[in-house]
Order: structure tokens, then sequence, then C-alpha cells
């Protein structure tokens, strides 16, 4: 195979050959010189060589035009040239060979050849007749090779969108090549210009950068590979690429040549790219989380304005170096390892991580990219305290629950679903609280049916009441044993924004026991009350047959009195001594009689009497006393004490029988050749004013301390100490009327402390 230079060479040297040979054959003389040149030449060539007849039939062919178009001597000597000529040529190759006809004096055409292997090929023929002598040389290169990398040029410049254009600066004749005409939407037939073609630039920035390029090119020399927009002939605006290369002869431009590329789509991509970074940039910097980006040797090449807030370095001190170098505390933590772990096993790694220098809880989402890693992070710290107090406040929920006997609940209105927490339902109940749960009518099956609507009916009506937060309720719940319970139901009301009732969290109580005991303490109370009233009609009763039979009796008691007086008085001299004595026997027995109807009478009036309160000085009111029992005491030569007492707002004559009952009890219960000692004293609280009368007498016996204070109770008879036992009953009436008390304190042969006291709020 002879290479391509060669060929070309060749080529070149043959061509003015043929022009000679077709001129000049018809010379006679000069023939057989050149018919042997001619032969040389003819089995020489590389190239197709042959001689047609005016038919078009091939006369002769070389022998490398036969290996060329791949038939035999004999097979192509046998047809026409047009019967070799690709079907789709044909017609283009009969129209040139229609031109000789018409006298053109030489025709160069390419074609393609169809081979005897079914092979395409194509040729690049130079025809030159000999009318006269009716021949024509036809001579062909292959060009098949030339031919495929001038499409593929084209494919591949059609693919790029890359067109031609030339300026021949001399001629002032721009050339534009079809793709260059394709890109600015002009046909054929638009003649370019210099003014015209500038013109298709999109005018200010555009159109003065292109000028500019064209003219230091024209002046200086210089080339261009620039990016610019246009407006083509349809009106679109493109952007396109142009490259612009000079040829200088004579020190002067003579052309400039280049390419024009469409580069829309992509620079529109480029252009958006470009956005989407800009837009990715915004929003790196405006969402709330921190971000930055490292590549896969941990070189920070982004951080936003939230890990420099967080992260408490800016990102000048950041960018450009090495994470580790920055944050070396955190070298070999849980941070470092799932970084390196997201780069080496390129996955994308989510943790929470609690980072003790800058005590910050952060949420962590690192992803590997082709080029490193990129780290978004949220300051979890607030979030995570507030999980641990709902967790604390939990525990401490769940724990109140367990602590509690009450069935606690958590009931979504929304969705209806239940929790029920701790013991409660189990202890009270019998029902497992998490199987309750599940069963989500639960509740309202175990209401008893007779309150169940009336319950629901009044929780409607508390929802409904956005102000209402609170509901309680009774009813009675079956247990699971079939047992119904009273219970007492509480809880308290969640609602949303718009007061809606969303969640309600309560406690039940089993008050089946309290409701029993209500119901004995309301019977036990009417009892009482019964009682009471018994009670009140017999005391009255009592009071009234006490007053009546104390008037009714001094009237009989009087009339004996009187009569015995006369007995004694008229028949003194004649009734001897045992008479007499008898006499008086009968005599001290109405005396006492009397005394003790006397003090009934007092006993039943206790309390009885309307009185008003009176500021009372109680100091002056013993001295009164003392003055009343002055001839006791000086006959008993007794020494009284008084302490000053208070000034009290009191009943004053019930009080001064108080104090004048206790002082002539201790004056009279004496021990024999003792001189009484009687002391009065008092102390005070903030509710009630206490008194206490002591003295130095018999004392009594603790079994009698009681015993005292009831009516007619005496503990000597009326030899020893005369007295009807009443004193003390009065006493202690009138103290507990007035809400006061009285005790005793005493020992035998100690003497005796009688305490009583008088509530300070006396009614
Ligand atoms: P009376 O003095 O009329 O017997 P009281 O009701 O005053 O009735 O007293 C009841 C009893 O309490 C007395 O009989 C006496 O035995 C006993 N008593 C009362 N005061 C004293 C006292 N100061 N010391 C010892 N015993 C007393």
């Amino acid at each position: 195979m002879m290479a391509h230079g060669q060929k070309e060479k060749l080529l070149h040297l043959f061509t003015p050959l043929f022009q000679q040979l077709s001129t000049h054959l018809g010379a006679e003389i000069r023939r057989k010189q050149l018919e042997q040149d001619f032969n040389q030449i003819f089995s020489m060539a590389p190239d197709v060589i042959s001689i047609l007849g005016a038919d078009g039939y091939f006369k002769r062919i070389n022998p490398a035009g036969a290996v060329l178009l791949q038939y035999s001597n004999e097979e192509l000597l046998a047809h026409s040239f047009l019967e070799f000529v690709h079907p789709d040529d044909k017609l283009n190759t009969n129209e040139e060979l229609n031109n000789l006809n018409k006298g053109q004096a030489a025709l160069y055409f390419e074609n393609r050849i169809l081979t005897s292997t079914g092979k395409v090929k194509w040729f690049a023929w130079t025809f030159n007749p000999d009318m006269e002598a009716g021949m024509i040389f036809a001579m062909a290169r292959d060009i098949t090779e030339s031919k495929k990398l001038k499409d593929l040029l084209d494919n591949a410049n059609n693919l790029a969108r890359i067109g031609n254009w030339e300026f021949d600066v001399i001629n002032q004749h721009i050339y534009w090549s079809d793709i260059t005409r394709e890109i600015h939407e002009v046909n054929d037939h638009f003649i370019v210009d210099l003014t015209n073609g500038i013109n298709f630039y999109k005018a200010g920035k555009n159109r003065d950068t292109i000028m500019l390029a064209v003219e230091t090119a024209l002046t200086k020399g210089t080339s261009w590979d620039i990016e610019l927009q246009i407006i083509t002939a349809k009106g679109n605006e493109k952007w396109i690429r142009t490259i612009g290369e000079t040829e200088f002869a004579n020190g002067k431009c003579s052309r400039i040549y280049g390419s024009f590329q469409d580069i829309d789509a992509g620079k529109k991509a480029e252009l958006a790219i470009a956005e989407v970074m800009a837009e990715k940039a915004v929003i790196l910097e405006s969402i709330g989380d921190g971000f930055f980006a490292v590549d896969k040797n941990f070189i920070v090449t982004y951080w936003n304005k939230e890990a420099e807030r967080s992260l408490k370095r800016t990102r000048q001190q950041m960018l450009g170096n090495n994470l580790w170098d920055i944050f070396g505390d955190a070298i070999n933590s849980p941070s470092y390892i799932f970084y390196k772990k997201a780069i080496d096993e390129n996955e994308i790694q989510y943790f929470e991580i609690f980072y003790e220098t800058l005590a910050t809880w952060f949420d962590v989402s690192a992803y590997p990219s082709h080029n490193g890693l990129s780290v978004y992070f949220k300051d979890i710290t607030d979030k995570k305290n507030s999980v641990e107090k709902l967790r604390q406040s939990n525990e401490r929920y769940e724990r109140v629950a367990l602590a509690t006997s009450d069935a606690i609940w958590d009931w979504d209105i929304v969705t209806g679903e239940v929790v029920r927490t701790g013991e409660g339902f189990l202890k009270l109940f019998g029902y497992n609280a998490a199987l309750a749960d599940e069963a989500v009518d639960f509740w309202v099956t175990k209401v008893h049916p007779d309150d169940l609507q009336r319950v629901v009916e009044r929780r409607i009506n508390i929802f409904d009441n956005t102000t209402c937060n609170y509901w309680e309720d009774e009813y009675r719940f079956k247990s699971a044993s079939g047992e119904y319970k009273q219970v007492y139901d509480k809880g308290y009301i969640i609602r949303d924004e718009n007061g809606k009732a969303i969640r309600m969290i309560g406690a039940t109580q089993d008050i089946s026991k309290i409701k029993e005991n209500e119901q004995q303490l309301q019977l036990l109370n009417v009892t009482l009350q019964k009682q009471a009233q018994d009670l009140a009609v017999s005391n009255k009763e009592l009071e009234y047959f006490a007053s009546v039979a104390s008037h009714d009796l001094q009237e009989p008691l009087r009339m004996v009195s009187g009569f015995l007086a006369m007995l004694q008085n008229k028949y003194n001299d004649v009734i001897d001594e045992r008479g007499k004595q008898y006499i008086h026997f009968a005599v001290d027995g109405a005396n006492r009689m009397k005394q003790l109807i006397l003090d009934l009478l007092e006993f039943s009036r206790v309390g009885k009497t309307a009185i008003t309160k009176e500021v009372v000085d109680l100091s002056k009111l013993v001295e009164e006393i003392l003055i009343m029992l002055g001839k006791q005491i000086e006959e008993k030569k007794a020494s009284i004490t008084c302490a000053p007492l208070p000034v009290i707002s009191t009943f004053k004559t019930p009080v001064r029988q108080v104090f004048q009952n206790l002082i002539s009890n201790s004056l009279k219960y004496q021990q024999k050749d003792v001189v009484p000692c009687v002391t009065i004293s008092f102390t005070e609280t903030n509710d009630l004013w206490q008194f206490a009368v002591a003295d130095n007498g018999i004392g009594i016996s603790d079994k009698y301390f009681e015993k005292i204070f009831v009516l007619f109770q005496r503990l000597h008879n009326k030899d020893e100490y005369s007295g009807t036992g009443i004193g003390l009953a009065i006493t202690k009436k009138i103290i507990e009327n007035m809400g006061g008390e009285i005790w005793v304190n005493s020992g035998m042969g100690k003497g005796s402390t009688f305490y009583f006291t008088i509530p300070k709020n006396l009614q």
C-alpha cells in the first residue's frame, strides 16, 4: 500500500500530464512517444486510469484500476461506466456526463462505486474527453478513507455543533460553514459581512467584547477563545463559543479563521449549576442547621454561619485547615470514628453526640460524597434536656401511679386510646391495665348501664365548656369479679389552641367503703338525732319534774316543819325527852330536805335563766366571795391567797357560783387541827383562761375524781361534813354550759386542786 503522501505527489505529477495528453493526443507524431509514456504510467500508476468509449463502456483500464474498483478486467470491459456507479449517485453522475455532451472540456466529480464484493467505495474522477477520437480519459482516486474521515469530522462537528468560519481580510470576504449558519439560524443565501456578522452578538457587553477581539486580532494578531451570547436570525438568544486565529502576511493580518460552537445547552446547564450552587450556598447559610464539608483528608472546604456560631470557630479559621488540627480535643472521639467510617465505608452516618468542651448535644448526619464528607448538625441540647426532664417527670408520674392506690389513666380523646398506669386497676378492680388498654370500649362496658348516660352527658358538657379543665363524677364500675364498685373519678383536661378537649389525665378511686361508711354514719346520725330528741324530751320532763317536785314538795314540807314547830312549842312540857328527841330528828330531816329541794331547784335552773355577758373583774368577784365567807374564814383562821385575776367578759352570776362552791368546799373539807390554806391562781392560753383552786384539805382518792361531780354523790356522811352532794354537779354544769371543762387533781391527805377553764370566745 502506498503512503498517502506519495499518492498525493503522484496525482500532482499526473494531472498536468493527463491534461497535456488530452490536448495533444491528436498529434500523431508524438503519439507513439506518448503512447509509450502512457503505457508506462498506465501500468505503474496506483490510481484508476481508464479509457471509455463514447458510449461510456470501458475500453481499457490499468491493473491498479481494476484492483481499486474490485472487478476483473473482463468484467469492466463488458460494461459501461454508469453500471458500476452506486444507485444513489447514478443520477448525478449521468448529469455530469451529459455536460461532456454539451461540450464541457473536463469534469471533476466524486461518486460511489459499487464493487464486486458489494462494498461501497468513494472515487474522485477526472474526465477528459477526446470527442474527435470518440474517447474519454477517465482517471480516479480512491477517496473512501478521506471521505470517511471527513464524515467522521463532520459528524463530530455536527455532534459538537462546531462550525467554521473564515474572514479573508484582504478581500473582505467572510465564509460561514453550514453549522455556523445553522447556529445563526440563517439560510444558505444569507450573505455575511463583518458588520452583520458582529451584529448577531447581543448588544452591549457581548458585542463590545467580540469587536475588541476582532480589532486586536487585526492589529496585533492576537487570538481569542470566548463565550458570548448571540441573537439568531430567528430572534433566539444563544450561548456560543468563538475561537479565532490570525494569519499574518507581510506584517499584515491577511486572514482570521476559527470555529463557532453552539454551547447554549451546556452553558445554560453550567449557569443553572452555578445558580444551583449559589442557591445551595444560600440554603446552607440560611438553614438553621450547622453545615460543613471536608475533603477526604478532612481539610475543611465549607463552613456555614451556624457552624461558626455553634462550634465557635470562624470560617477564616476553618477553611483550608484540617478539621482535627482545629478540634484536637475531638480526635478519637465518637464523632471522629463516625466521620472516618462515613468516608472509609462510603456510608451515611447518623448519630447524637455530647461535645464536652462546649457542653452541647449535637444531632449529626454525615454524608460521604465523591470528594469527601458533608456534615449537617443541629444543637439539640435543649431538646435533650427537655427529653431528660420529660423522662424524669414521666418517671415521677409512674412512681406516683405506683404509690397511689388509685387507678391512673391517660385518655387521648381524639384517638380514643387510653393508657392505664400503675397497679391501681389490678388492685381496685382486678383488671390487667395493659389488656384493658387494648380494648377500645373497655370503660363503656364497665360503667353501670344506669349511670353511663348521665356520666357521659355530664362529661361532654364539661368538655364543651372551654373554661373548665377539671372533671369529676361518681358512678358504679364493674370489677373483674362482676361486682359493681362505687367509684369517684376525676381528671384534668388538656385542650388544644382552639380550646378543644384533646386529652384527659385522671385517677379513679374506689369509694365503695367510704360510701358504705357514709351510709352507716348517716344511719347512725339519724339514730343519734332520734336519741338526742328523746333525751331532750326526757330531760325536759325531768327538769319539769324537778322544778315541779321541788316547788310542790316545799309546800307539804313547810307544813311538816310548821306542825313540828307547833308540836314542840305547845306540847313541850307534855312530851318526854325521847319524844323531844324524835321531834328534833324530824325537824332536822325536814330542814335537810328543804336544803335538798333548794339545791335541786338551783341545779335545774342552771343555764335556764336568760342572762347576758358582762365585763367582770374576777379579782373583785373573789374578794366579794371572801367577804361573804368571812365568818367561816375567821373561825377557821384560814389563809386565802389569790393571785391577780383577769378582767373578762362573762356571765357573772354563774361564774361567781363556781368560785364560791370551790372555795367553800376547800374550807369545808379540811383536816382536823390543820390551818386551812387556800390558793386561787390562773393561767391563760390563746383560747382559754384556766383557773385553779387549791387547798391543803383531806384530799380525794383518785377513784372518785369523776364521781364527785355527779349529782347527790358525796364521799362523807352528813355528820362528818354537811352537804347535799349537789354543789360540784352544779359547778360542772355551769362550766360545761360555757364550753369549758372541770377536773380535779388530788391525793388522800394531800389536799386537792380543782381546775376549770372558760373559753375566751364565750358566746
Ligand atoms: P357537798 O359538799 O354538798 O357534799 P359537793 O358536790 O360540793 O357536795 O361535793 C361532793 C363531794 O366531793 C363531797 O361530799 C366531798 O366528799 C367531796 N369534796 C368536794 N370538795 C372537796 C375538797 N375540797 N376536798 C375534799 N373532798 C371534797
